[in-house]
């Protein structure tokens, strides 16, 4: 599963706030996860976090691989 910094994660289990999403402040062997409601952080390690992820939405628009649509035009 691939989770980078920036993104969001929708969980299976909601925090006690009431929101289902996570943003990702630092990703590697233990995430840094903020709630987006209550702006609670936490750090959570990746084998237990990849347990309760429903989703990942990519919010890094930088350093985005180049789109592939239409024809390049040399
Ligand atoms: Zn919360």
């Amino acid at each position: 599963m691939d989770i980078f910094v920036n993104d969001r994660l929708v969980m299976k289990k909601q925090h006690p706030c009431g929101a289902k999403e996570m943003l990702v402040l630092r990703a590697g062997m233990d995430f840094r996860l903020r709630c987006v409601r209550c702006g609670r952080e936490f750090l959570v390690p990746r084998l237990k976090i990849e347990k309760y992820i429903k989703q990942v939405i990519h919010q890094g628009n930088q350093g985005n691989q180049a789109n592939q649509e239409g024809e390049p035009h040399v």
